[in-house]
């Protein structure tokens, strides 16, 4: 019977267990440049990284150093609002303010309903964004929409710009969805409603791209999103679009939400996509609590890159999650005191020392996985659990290299950890 659980096998001689990776999709190579920075979206390049300002554009210098925050946290394309005439006219002071502080940070600009008008109007505006965002839903009504895409698809190609047009279900071309939504109705069996929409987000944004390369827009400066806010309906719409086009796919789970629920939502969308080899740049769409800084989100899409081993950014650390066999907290503490000081650390240490993103140390709370986890990190330690001999092997490149004990573990084990990134990683720049 079909339901009968499959017979469970230990036999040795099967197939060998295959690691599973993410999948590879071909695509165009955008391109987004400042200066001489360039950072290439789509074809063979990595996942790259974006996030959003939420400073009011029209203030220069909040705005210039909340960009530099999210491109020094690791962001590769920052996007600022362009809403208004006032806007327009600080995004070249926003560049120049970057440029002066030496952040070259491509910035995206985020155009709804006055994109063609503030571009028009706004010269130095589109000379200092690198890449414009347009929102085929809003971009204009009637014989209008046409035409003011147009003009801004114009002014891309003219200044060499990448676009995106950045679908959202929230926005979506209404025009398009009742024409979709007649055509359904006259189907001998229609369709739900819920594919109905999916079909309008892709069909808005593959319409759009055709229409820019109408223009004249070279097609690899194309990049597209549709973005939505359910997790399964993100799922079924990006398969859709990476079946129907090659272009770059802007990948992100509108506005997510807070804290946790915004962090899980986005991990489970953007993770099953990019496991199937879909999306070659991700902003993940948090909500920031009181107090949070905006650095989140872009903490966040790294996590998600690393832990599915599309990138590596940070040193890793495992600890384990501690149970009734360790009442210390030490473990914790110095978990979070390592993975704090490694993090701190990066900024300087990814020129001075390469490679060191790669490394893994394990922070461990008793002898049961302390010991094995350890030897499988490049640098690991266990320390005591309840009833266990008060000390802290450390183990280094799978072996066990010394016992740590007494009061100063937490600040011993931090110097062994520098020496050995000196010893291991610095050693490259030295013999260059
Ligand atoms: S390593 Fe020890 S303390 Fe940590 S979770 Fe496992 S059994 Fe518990």
């Amino acid at each position: 019977m079909s339901d009968l659980p499959l017979p469970c096998s230990s036999a040795s001689d099967e197939q060998p267990i295959i690691a599973a990776a993410p999948a590879a999709r071909r695509t165009r190579q955008a391109r987004v440049t400042w200066g001489s920075r360039v950072v290439t979206v789509g074809g063979d390049a990595p996942v790259r990284v974006q996030s959003m300002t939420n400073t009011d554009t029209v203030d220069v210098i909040e705005t210039a150093i909340q960009v530099k925050e999210l491109a020094i946290a690791g962001s590769e394309m920052v996007r600022i609002t362009v809403n208004t005439p006032e806007a327009a006219a600080a995004v070249p002071h926003i560049r120049d303010q970057l440029d002066r502080m030496g952040i070259d940070v491509p910035l995206v600009g985020d155009f709804h309903y006055n994109g063609h008008r503030l571009l028009a109007d706004h010269p130095a505006c589109a000379e200092a964004l690198s890449k414009y965002r347009i929102n085929p839903g809003n971009v204009g009504k009637g014989d209008k929409r046409d035409r003011q895409f147009a003009q801004m698809v114009e002014t891309a190609c003219r200044l060499d710009k990448a676009i995106r047009i950045g679908v959202n279900w929230g926005s979506l071309d209404q025009e398009l969805l009742a024409s979709l939504m007649d055509a359904n109705a006259a189907r001998a069996q229609p369709w739900d409603a819920r594919q109905v929409m999916y079909q309008a987000l892709v069909q808005s944004a593959l319409q759009s791209a055709e229409a820019a390369r109408d223009v004249g827009l070279d097609p690899n400066q194309i990049i597209i999103s549709c973005k939505v806010s359910g997790v399964q309906d993100l799922i079924s719409v990006y398969r859709a679009l990476s079946q129907r086009c090659d272009y770059p796919l802007h990948l992100g789970l509108t506005e997510a939400g807070m804290g946790t629920k915004g962090t899980v939502a986005s991990a489970a969308a953007l993770s099953v996509l990019l496991q199937e080899g879909i999306g070659d740049t991700i902003r993940v769409s948090l909500t920031p609590q009181p107090g949070e800084a905006r650095t989140q989100e872009v903490v966040v899409a790294l996590e998600i890159l690393q832990a599915l081993g599309l990138r590596s950014f940070n040193p890793s650390v495992t600890a384990c999650p501690g149970c009734g066999r360790t009442t210390s907290t030490t473990f914790q503490e110095l978990a979070k005191q390592i993975d704090d000081f490694l993090r701190a650390q990066m900024p300087v240490w990814r020129s001075r020392y390469p490679g060191v993103e790669q490394m893994k140390v394990a922070v461990m709370g008793c002898i049961v996985n302390g010991p094995g986890e350890s030897k499988h990190a490049d640098i690991g330690i266990s320390l005591p659990g309840t009833g266990e001999a008060p000390a802290a092997p450390v183990f280094i490149d799978g072996e066990k290299a010394l016992t740590l004990r007494g009061e100063g573990i937490a600040r011993e084990f931090q110097t062994i950890v520098e020496q050995y990134i000196e010893r291991r990683f610095g050693t490259v720049n030295a013999a260059h």
